[in-house]
């Protein structure tokens, strides 16, 4: 068994965990985020990682991976925007490894929680999968293959701001009818607003619960009324879920995932809100009726997603790319393993090039001529 230490950075609180090779969470602690100052985050990042180094002989820590919230460069080293912190152009692997004395590897949070449920929440099993994390605005992370997509400059996964109503609702981003305009947290507020303005005798239970007043709705009282039976939450899920189910499709139109796996605040409220997005992602599906319809299911790791995904991402990181094992290949495919790589873990696979590795071999990155040749590197089995 190998340990790795996952941390979860958020713009209110750094939570992180000592997590093993199965995904289980063995420690844990969290702190608030001091978000304004750079320096004094980095020092609260060090400070949990070190307080857990503390727990265990820390020789059985074989990686440490920070899952932050903002935008992560191609690299995985520098934090260019942080909506939520104050990073801007921040080295943040370098800092925190100052501090630190190891090597750390930096992922985006939200593509370390899909990380996480890919291999041991809800796809698992899968190797083409979409996390969409229905909250305040709309986020997602992609993986195809069994590899994390990032994009070219580390930006792939906003569909929440694809148009989805010419001329529609004014997004915080500046454009109009955007997707999460639609099927969101805030979207859910709206339009349950809307309602009891509209038709206040349909919606008691609903001002009830918001103290009288349609501005003291919020989600958790939608979701508390819609799990009551309220006919009037349950409506306003049925609107947000049709809007989620028709952008899934979407997102099946470009990328053809196995599985969506439904995170975010909004997919709490479980079925309420995935029954309206099944439905309406089987209306409104491209070749529906002669394809495989990919499964939607909502997250299973919660909170610990981010410190799962982080600790395991760092785990393979360090010896080789990430790839999440092809179930259908492992049975039927060897070849031997890279010298260089070190022994490899249960399940773990081993690229039969020298891709570059942003973490351990930057000097190969720099020199390789067409990084994009390097793509093509086969997969195998080393079990
Ligand atoms: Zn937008």
């Amino acid at each position: 068994m190998t340990l790795a230490i996952g941390v979860d950075v958020g713009g209110t609180k750094v939570a992180a965990g000592v997590v093993d090779d199965e995904g289980r969470i063995l420690a844990k602690l969290k702190r608030s985020t001091p978000a304004a100052s750079p320096a004094r985050t980095e020092q609260a990042i060090a400070d949990v990682v070190n307080e857990l180094l503390a727990e265990v002989p820390p020789d059985q820590i074989t990686a440490i991976g920070l899952g932050a919230a903002g935008f992560v460069d191609s690299a995985r080293s520098t934090m260019l925007f942080a909506p939520n912190l104050a990073w801007r152009d921040e080295p943040l692997k370098q800092r925190v490894e100052e501090r630190l004395g190891r090597e750390v590897v930096v992922e985006n949070d939200a593509n370390a929680s899909a990380w996480a449920e890919a291999r041991f929440g809800a796809a698992r099993g899968y190797r083409d999968v979409m996390l969409v994390a229905v909250g305040t605005g709309i986020g997602a992370s992609i993986i195809i293959g069994g590899e994390l997509y990032r994009g070219r400059w580390g930006m792939a996964g906003e569909p929440g701001h694809v148009r989805v109503v010419p001329d529609g609702r004014l997004c915080g981003c500046g454009n109009r009818g955007c997707w999460e305009q639609y099927s969101s947290g805030n979207a859910l507020v709206a339009e349950a607003r809307e309602f009891a303005r509209r038709t206040p005798e349909g919606a008691m239970r609903l001002l009830q619960l918001g103290g009288g007043r349609p501005e003291g709705i919020s989600g958790p009282e939608i979701t508390q009324a819609a799990t009551e039976g309220d006919p009037a939450a349950i409506r306003c899920f049925q609107t947000v879920g049709g809007w989620l189910g028709q952008g899934l499709a979407d997102l099946a139109a470009i990328l053809d995932p196995a599985c969506f796996v439904i995170g975010g605040g909004v997919s709490e409220a479980g079925d309420l809100l995935l029954d309206p997005a099944r439905a309406a992602f089987e209306r409104a599906l491209t070749g529906r009726g002669y394809r495989p319809y990919a499964e939607i299911k909502v997250a299973q790791l919660g909170q610990d997603a981010g410190i799962v995904g982080a600790a395991d991402l760092a785990r393979h990181t360090t010896t080789t790319e990430p790839t999440i094992p092809d179930p259908a290949a492992a049975s039927h495919t060897t070849a031997p393993s890279s010298p260089s790589s070190g022994p490899p873990g249960p399940g773990e696979f081993i690229r039969s090039t020298s891709r570059a590795n942003p973490v351990t071999n930057a000097a190969t990155a720099q020199n390789t001529a067409n990084p994009d040749s390097s793509q093509c590197a086969a997969v195998a089995t080393t079990r």
